[in-house]
């Protein structure tokens, strides 16, 4: 375990399976279709590569770029600094997520995809924080629901650091 973290909510193993539950059941729900697999970055991406190797559909996969968060505390207003490679019109989008916190930015980002055109989008998220919600949204398919505390690993960051840990868990005080 690194130096840094108190303690491991989350391991690889519980991570690995998940996933392929997850996976399993997009497959079965959206029999086909050809849905778009949307990664935010750059949270999203051990999960969506995890989590895309169980889909078992013609998917296709892009990335969108969006900030809202700053250090531990979400802030209000979310900008998008990377747009999809190509139009969505007439997508079945899944947009794969971290972490839903405040619920915010998968606010803005899902509204901004309908105006593109875009069919219907989905969420799936590795982790769902439901005490820190401030809007009213919810995740089609969640990995796993976690207490109010700050989480790093398996994509999730602390000022850029710790995404590369295999599973997710809690910093040491001292570390912030
Ligand atoms: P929201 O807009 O839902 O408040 O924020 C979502 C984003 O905030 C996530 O994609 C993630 O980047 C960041 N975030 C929220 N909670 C945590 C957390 O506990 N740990 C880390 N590392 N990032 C978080």
């Amino acid at each position: 375990m690194h130096a840094d973290i108190k303690k491991i909510l989350i391991s690889e193993k519980e991570i690995c399976e998940r996933s392929k539950e997850l996976g399993r059941k997009i497959s079965e729900d959206y029999r086909g279709k050809k849905p778009l697999l949307v990664g935010l970055l750059k949270g999203s991406v051990p999960f969506m590569a995890e989590l895309m190797k169980h889909i078992e559909l013609d998917i296709e996969i892009d990335f969108m770029d969006v900030s809202s968060y700053d250090g531990t505390e979400s802030v209000g207003d979310v900008r998008i600094d990377k747009d999809l490679s190509n139009s969505a019109r007439g997508d079945d989008i899944i947009l794969v997520e971290d972490i839903v916190d405040t619920g915010r930015t998968l606010q803005v980002v899902i509204d901004f995809l309908y105006q593109k055109g875009a069919s219907s989008v989905k969420v799936v998220s590795l982790l769902d924080k439901p005490d820190r919600r401030v809007v009213d949204i919810k995740a089609d398919y969640v990995g796993f629901v976690v207490p109010n505390e700050f989480v790093v690993g398996f994509g999730l960051d602390y000022n850029q650091k710790y995404r590369n840990l295999p599973y997710v868990g809690v910093l040491k005080e001292d570390c912030y």
